[in-house]
């Protein structure tokens, strides 16, 4: 690809789109990383691939006036599951059930006139964290995305590892259990089955059924339904004292830690970023996990990695999908 943008110009602006599973998250992005005129629009993942595709294109129409004023020269999309990054392919996703094999990138870059590039939203997500957020000082990050489920990537040196054909550094499959609860990869014992944001409500509403009458702060805070029972559920009933919630999101950390203690061990990351949605919630536990982590690395440096979190928050994603033009990696076809 010839229409690299040269980094370093704050002027030159990148739209960056983050498609998710119920939202498409659309902003300007400028390569000082910032991002301006952010918007989101529902999310069709689970009818037709053309449908899918028209709610993509309503998200991005909302902030194209502001982008053709700004005269935005790309467009930087990540989404979850296996891309090809290099064909801008999205092979499949569990949570975009619409598309196998569909070319996103190409569609867009057709239907606006702009290059495309697309790439998965963990690898975005720890590529802005990298080039402008919690690791921009650290030459390798490990980052770590704990949401709905455990999205990772590796950054070394500005690059993103992708392994040999994209699917490389899918940290979340990693199993810590073989006899464990069976995940919906096909695996047994998957860190997601035990430290995940649905890992925990599961948890919590296993546990809330089993002893019935329970006067948990978890079922208070749900308004008396065990239904309604999230991660954040959970992580509210532990910050007013509930002994249940906090013995919940202990043994979560413990189980991340188990899990970062192997991959320190096999990757010596400088720095492990944390972000998604109960990111802050698990680093809450850090001081418990750095004990953890004691017994389950070899590396006689573990204790020095930093455990940090996110600096953008929700929006790592967003901004890192733009990265791959204002910041870009080495790609085999460049
Ligand atoms: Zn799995």
């Amino acid at each position: 690809m010839k229409n690299r943008i040269r980094a370093g110009n704050p002027h030159k602006l990148v739209l960056g789109v983050d498609i998710g599973g119920t939202k498409v998250a659309v902003g300007l992005v400028n390569s000082r990383g910032q991002i301006l005129h952010a918007g989101r629009a529902p999310m069709t993942a689970r009818g037709s691939a053309d449908q899918g595709f028209r709610a993509v294109l309503q998200a991005i129409d909302g902030v194209m006036p502001k982008a053709r004023a700004a005269r935005v020269r790309a467009i930087g999309v990540c989404a979850p599951g296996w891309v090809e990054s290099e064909r801008g392919v999205l092979l499949s996703a569990t949570n975009l059930p619409c598309w196998r094999n569909f070319p996103l990138a190409r569609k867009i870059a057709k239907h606006y006139g702009l290059p495309t590039r697309l790439t998965n939203d963990a690898s975005a997500a720890a590529l802005a964290e990298a080039k402008w957020g919690a690791g921009s000082k650290y030459e390798s990050i490990f980052y770590v995305s704990l949401g709905t489920g455990i999205g990772t990537a590796m950054v070394r040196e500005g690059e993103i590892y992708h392994g040999r054909a994209g699917g490389g550094c899918e940290g979340g499959h990693m199993s810590i259990n073989f006899n464990g609860p069976l995940c919906g990869c096909g695996k047994r014992g998957c860190v997601e089955m035990y430290a995940s944001g649905t890992a925990i409500s599961t948890r919590a509403r296993r546990l809330l059924r089993q002893m019935r009458n329970s006067n948990s702060q978890i079922l208070k805070v749900a308004g008396g339904n065990i239904s309604n029972v999230t991660a954040e559920t959970v992580n509210k009933a532990a910050r007013s004292g509930d002994n249940l919630a906090t013995q919940i999101l202990q043994e979560a950390a413990e189980h991340l830690a188990i899990w970062l203690g192997n991959l320190i061990d096999l990757l010596e990351p400088e720095v492990i970023i944390v972000g998604g949605g109960i990111g802050r919630v698990m680093t809450s536990y850090r001081a418990r996990m750095r004990r953890t982590l004691e017994n389950w690395a070899i590396n006689p440096g573990a204790h020095r990695v930093p455990i940090l979190n996110a600096s953008y928050r929700s929006q790592s994603a967003l901004a890192g999908a733009a990265a791959q033009w204002l910041a870009p990696t080495r790609r085999r076809n460049d």
